[in-house]
């Protein structure tokens, strides 16, 4: 059944919202952010995750409009905010094996009532709607780890099979820097005032943990080198494959006479456990807006296929009957869809067919400064040359 009230999941619906928010980009984010309500019902926050993090749209041309619309000082907060994303990205790209570690935790179905009166409203509304203000992802993170004693993966898997803008790195990485394993000796402890305040009133828990020990510093991971650019040429035997985490690749290759057009969706990928409507929904929709902004003509030969073993087969003989030897895809950090894509070229490379992927300049420039903590992260980001 399609998903009610559901997020229109097209770049240009993306555009549409980015515009609408710029005025409130500003000194009004800074004031309002953490506000899970206004007073008088103005948002507090962009909504524009769900695009971002297919990247419908961008996080180069967000913080471009910001700044075109406010001048970087004043939109500086917003713009950090985004920068969040890029170094939780680039934090994750270097150190895959927090990612495949999380993955072979097996998930637990923990999502039952807490009787805990906000949390159960917040999943609710996680369930109802696919998204979560930032603040209430935190105070959800910190009661279902501290108060509840939940594990900290059973929480990201929760968020990351409902999420419509649920993300490998900053989910996974958020959860972790909650639960203290980020940061040494420093946790995220949700308090009643702050929730009563954010709120409006609307919830004010008891009960909340209080006084929590760290947990003792975890062993990070070493770094493993970053990807390197990518030279690529289109033939007519080149082929576009086009992922969930990448829907705008005119913006990296141009609009070129692909010979073939591939969508692929990967949100079943997610986790073991069944992954929401909407996030499904949204991600298979924008896969078609993209393929049909990246045809060369409305009849050239396409196709979108969920990720699994005989949509692969099927793919590969398509391939071949088309006398394609290379698909390009715009480069796929770790996470579900890189996964689905490794798997995917094994598949093709059986058919000699090759799959490359070509990093964007924007997360070359910023992922190798995500060595540490993003505050050291944030200094090597100078605002005057963005
Ligand atoms: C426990 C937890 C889990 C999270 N899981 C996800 C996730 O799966 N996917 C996801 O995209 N974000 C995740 N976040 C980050 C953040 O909550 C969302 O990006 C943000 O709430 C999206 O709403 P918005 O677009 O209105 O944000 P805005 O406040 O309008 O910010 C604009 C953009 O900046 C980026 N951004 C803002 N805050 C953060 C942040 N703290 N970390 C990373 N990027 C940020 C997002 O791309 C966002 O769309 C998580 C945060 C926490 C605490």
């Amino acid at each position: 059944m399609p998903f009610a009230n559901a997020p229109i999941p097209t770049r240009e619906e993306g555009l549409k919202r980015l515009e609408a928010f710029l005025p409130y980009a500003g000194a009004h984010y800074r004031e309002h952010r953490n506000d899970v309500r206004h007073p008088t019902g103005l948002p507090t926050v962009s909504s524009l995750s769900p695009w971002l993090r297919h990247r419908l749209i961008t996080e180069e041309e967000v913080i471009a409009a910001a700044i075109a619309h406010h001048g970087s000082n004043d939109a500086e907060k917003f713009i950090q905010e985004v920068f969040w994303r890029v170094y939780w990205k680039g934090y994750l790209e270097q150190r895959p094996t927090l990612w495949k570690e999380y993955r072979q935790t097996p998930p637990t179905q923990s999502d039952a009532p807490s009787g805990i009166e906000c949390l159960d409203a917040w999943e609710a509304e996680l369930k109802n709607t696919g998204y979560l203000h930032n603040h209430v992802r935190m105070w959800f993170a910190s009661i279902w780890q501290f108060t509840l004693g939940r594990s900290w993966q059973s929480g990201a898997d929760l968020f990351l099979r409902y999420l419509i803008d649920g993300d490998p790195a900053s989910n996974t990485l958020s959860w972790r820097w909650v639960g203290g394993y980020h940061t040494n000796n420093k946790i995220y402890l949700a308090s009643t005032r702050n929730i009563e305040k954010h709120t409006l009133g609307q919830h004010s828990p008891t009960g909340l943990a209080r006084g929590v020990t760290p947990p003792p510093p975890a062993p990070v991971p070493a770094r493993i080198p970053l990807p390197a650019p990518e030279a690529w040429e289109v033939t007519t035997r080149t082929g576009l494959l086009i992922t969930e985490d990448d829907l705008c690749p005119e913006s990296l290759f141009g609009q070129q006479p692909w010979a073939y057009t591939a969508g692929l969706c990967a949100t079943e990928w997610r986790s073991a456990l069944p992954v929401g409507e909407a996030p499904k929904q949204f991600a298979r929709e924008a896969v078609a807006d993209a393929l049909r902004r990246n045809r060369p003509e409305a009849n050239a030969p396409s196709a979108q296929f969920d990720a699994n073993d005989a949509a692969f087969n099927r793919l590969a003989e398509k391939l071949s009957q088309a006398g394609v030897k290379r698909l390009l895809t715009a480069y796929v950090p770790c996470g579900p869809t890189a996964d689905a894509v490794h798997a995917l070229r094994l598949v093709l490379q059986a058919h000699g067919i090759n799959v490359i992927a070509v990093p964007r300049a924007w997360d070359l420039r910023w992922w190798p400064l995500a060595t540490h903590g993003f505050f050291r992260f944030w200094k090597g980001v100078d605002l005057t040359d963005l």
